[in-house]
């Protein structure tokens, strides 16, 4: 998929206030300071579309980004610098949840993990509650610059070995570095794959 145009279309706390149209969308979430605005900004050939964190924690916005006219990319905000101890309820803020379960144009989820650290509990606790919520989503590995090949394939395996403790499979992932571009046709084309699928089942455009 090539990028023509991303625009920043609303920002809202509530998931009611969310635009109220039949546009496909894919939610982008992590930790703070995992990469998911440089990400965004990758994948979008913008610099500054998303705001790449000063304070983690200070944007606590549902942000809607037209892509091409066809599909949204929604930057959630980042989870994990609540006290990570509690329940799951406490560390994701109830609007995040809401917006989960109630967004019915939600695709799929991106949940974005640094490839370089163990898997967190605060993000194996999302997955699993995403999984619970019968969510579709994938992961996705950020800052793999940060690491040689050989250290990539050893991270990502253990992060498998982890989450074939609760899971049967390992969810669909990606590899990316915003740095040097790697992962960006994969998972763009992921996207521009799921959008056909969708048009094609509903026999008509997805995105009126
Ligand atoms: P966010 O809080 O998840 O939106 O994270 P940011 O995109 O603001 O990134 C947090 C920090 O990680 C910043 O200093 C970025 O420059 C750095 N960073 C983000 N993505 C990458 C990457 O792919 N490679 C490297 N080397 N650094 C990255």
């Amino acid at each position: 998929m090539q990028i023509k145009t991303a625009e920043f279309i609303v920002s809202n706390q509530e998931v009611f206030k969310c635009p109220n149209n039949q546009i496909p969308e894919y939610a982008f979430i992590g930790r703070s300071n995992v990469g998911k605005s440089s990400l965004i900004n990758m994948l979008t050939n913008q610099k500054r579309l998303a705001k790449t964190s000063g304070r983690p924690g200070k944007t606590q916005l549902i942000n809607h980004f037209l892509i091409n006219k066809e599909w949204f990319l929604v930057d959630l905000p980042g989870y994990g610098y609540a006290r990570v101890s509690k329940s799951a309820k406490k560390i994701f803020q109830k609007f995040i949840t809401t917006y989960f379960k109630e967004r019915k144009q939600l695709v799929s989820a991106f949940v974005l993990v640094d490839i370089r650290h163990e898997p967190q509990s605060v993000d194996l606790a999302f997955m699993q509650w995403l999984g619970e919520y019968e969510i579709p989503f994938s992961i996705i590995f950020t800052k793999a610059d940060k690491l040689r090949p050989k250290a990539i394939e050893k991270h990502i395996q253990s992060y498998k070995n982890k989450l074939l403790e609760f899971w049967e499979e390992m969810p669909n992932y990606f590899t990316t570095s915003s740095t040097n571009y790697l992962g960006k046709e994969a998972l763009l084309n992921y996207i521009s794959g799921v959008n056909n699928e969708l048009s094609i089942k509903t026999n008509k455009s997805p995105f009126q």
